[in-house]
């Protein structure tokens, strides 16, 4: 078949664009994007190759090569990797039909440096080849497979496919770089870049030796390959000898975050499974974290081949945020998804990750106040979910919550259940809330007055979740939660005996008012009463004990029930 030309989608010409306008300042990163593509197109050859080993073609030796051309003004990168086929050339580099586009182009602020954390998060690495160079040439031959394909752009908005002849299966990138880009057609500055952002690739990456001198100052100039990075599994390797950058390097690895991670816990489990678990909590939300079809997750590994990468089985929904690798030493090299679903062995390292991932942030909530805030500000809502979601661990994740309060009115979520039942007066034995849903609405409730005027605090709940989150939670510490708005109040040893006997002479005196009203209402009330909840407003709605509070109700109705 002759030379075809194509054209990219809308989407992917937008994106180019964008790419190259905000990431310029940060552009060495192109090389990461193409090395971390190659060496996961090496660890899918190594998992397919385990149900079929001809696909290594007698060439088990995997690694990627970086080389440049001073004349030509190219940068070369190949990888051994499994390669593609022509359709999955088209779908993989010629569209960016994910499920997360249109989200991503919702999302874009126009400021560069956010723009860029979304882009990475994205995962279109593949295009950041585009920040430096003007032409870009992809040659490539799926594993097992006979033709070659090669895939040709200029960024602008086509490209074109040739069927080839290539004799190394995988993927050869030629880059033509722009002009000015010069520094890259370095051996030194190559090498330093890979070095900063690869060095825990697990492969080789290869790049002949630099030039060195003879005795009598000549330069010697070798054909030899060496390889530029450690190459080593970094979550193998022991604690004491990764330093944070290290750790901060790989985080960008797994995780396709531009920023770096808040917190991570690392770890060799002994017992009755083994396993290493390195878990990352990011700074920030992902754009696609209520989005069902999210992208990336925990990555697994049986040691240390690469099986699949889960974003449901490895760790619980309220803990979707968190990124990282677990390496099993037990598991069959065959797990696949359906497996992990009814897995004692995955179960019981799940539940050990959970522990490992409650302790940190445990960790972070008592040592780092500032940055717990940011976190809980992140991430709160879906940690919520957690209460009742994770029943074995219920506690510690109430204890992991924060919310608004009436003690100060302020939006921001940062009273612990901890914090309130220190402060909880002489007599109190419950935790009261209110639910409502917006801030505003909870806070300017009618059923506060009465725990205004007694200065009894309330913890203001107008999150989504927080309907399941206290349908879930019925206690803390020994405490019972109780919602302002619900039953007859009671208000117990916080109410003195005079106030009492007050309110129940009250009833009486009103008992003709009170029937007029309920005979008027007739029955869209259940009861009508005289209540010591209110001091300004005349009159609110109340639930029944047991029924569903008012605010879970409109959330019924919102979603259709
Ligand atoms: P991501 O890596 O996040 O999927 P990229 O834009 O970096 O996004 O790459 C897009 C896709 O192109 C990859 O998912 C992969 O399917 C394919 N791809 C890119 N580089 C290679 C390569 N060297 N070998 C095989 N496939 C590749
Ligand atoms: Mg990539």
């Amino acid at each position: 078949m002759s030379k075809q030309t194509l054209g990219f989608q809308a989407e992917t010409k937008q994106l180019l664009q964008l790419m190259i306008h905000s990431l310029y300042s940060n552009k060495e990163i192109f090389l990461r994007e193409l090395i971390s593509n190659a060496s996961d197109a090496c660890d899918k050859l190594k998992f397919e190759s385990l149900n079929n080993d001809a696909l290594y073609e007698n060439d088990g030796e995997l690694h990627i090569d970086i080389a440049f051309d001073k004349e030509a003004r190219t940068v070369t990168l190949s990888d051994n990797g499994i390669g593609m086929s022509r359709d999955e050339v088209i779908a993989n580099i010629g569209t960016i039909a994910r499920s997360g586009t249109r989200a991503f182009f919702e999302q874009l602020s126009g400021d560069a440096k956010a723009d860029a954390n979304l882009i990475g998060q994205f995962g279109v690495g593949f295009y950041s080849a585009f920040i430096v160079a003007d032409r870009v040439t992809l040659t490539t031959r799926r594993a097992g497979s006979a033709g070659a394909t090669r895939w040709e752009s200029e960024g602008a908005g086509e490209y074109t496919l040739e069927e080839v002849e290539k004799a190394g299966r995988g993927t050869e990138i030629v880059l033509h770089l722009k002009e000015g880009e010069d520094e890259f057609l370095d051996d030194w500055r190559l090498k330093s870049v890979v070095k900063k952002y690869s060095d825990h690739i697990t492969l080789p990456i290869r790049m002949k030796k630099s030039p060195g001198y003879g005795e009598n100052g000549e330069v010697i100039v070798s054909e030899e390959l060496e390889t530029v990075n450690k190459a080593s599994a970094l979550w193998a390797r022991s604690k004491s000898d990764i330093s944070e950058d290290e750790y901060k390097a790989f985080y960008k690895h797994v995780s396709h975050d531009w920023e770096e991670p808040l917190a991570w816990s690392h770890a060799r489990v002994e017992g009755r499974q083994e396993y290493t678990e390195l878990l990352y909590v990011p700074k920030r939300a992902p754009f696609d974290l209520y989005d069902r079809e999210r992208r990336h997750g925990i990555k697994l590994f049986v040691r240390r081949v690469f099986i699949l990468e889960d974003a449901e089985k490895l760790l619980p929904q309220y803990l979707r945020f968190v990124r990282g690798v677990i390496d099993s030493n037990d598991l069959p090299l065959n797990v696949s998804r359906e497996i992990l679903q009814h897995s004692k062995d995955i179960d019981a390292i799940k539940a050990g990750c959970v522990k490992k991932v409650l302790s940190l942030l445990e960790d972070i909530a008592e040592n780092r106040a500032d940055d717990y805030a940011a976190f809980w500000q992140e991430f709160g809502k879906v940690v919520k979910e957690g209460v009742g979601e994770d029943a074995v661990n219920r506690d510690r994740i109430a204890g992991l919550c924060r919310f608004a309060s009436s003690l100060d009115d302020l939006e921001t979520q940062q009273v612990s259940l901890k914090d309130y039942i220190g402060r909880m007066k002489e007599g109190q034995d419950k935790i009261y809330y209110v639910t409502a849903d917006t801030f505003a609405s909870a806070r300017n409730s009618p059923h506060l007055e009465i725990f205004r005027k007694k200065g009894i605090e309330v913890l203001l709940l107008s999150d989504r979740v927080d309907e399941w989150f206290v349908g879930s939670l019925t206690e803390f510490d020994g405490k019972a939660l109780a919602s302002v708005a619900k039953g007859g109040l009671d208000l117990g040893g916080l109410q003195d005996e005079t106030e009492k006997q007050a309110q129940e002479a009250k009833a009486v005196d009103f008992k003709e008012l009170t029937d007029k009203i309920k005979a008027t209402l007739g029955d869209s009330v259940k009861e009508v009463r005289v209540t010591h909840r209110l001091t300004d407003s005349p009159a609110c709605l109340v639930a029944d004990e047991h029924a569903m509070s008012g605010n879970l109700e409109r959330l019924m109705k919102s979603v259709g029930q």
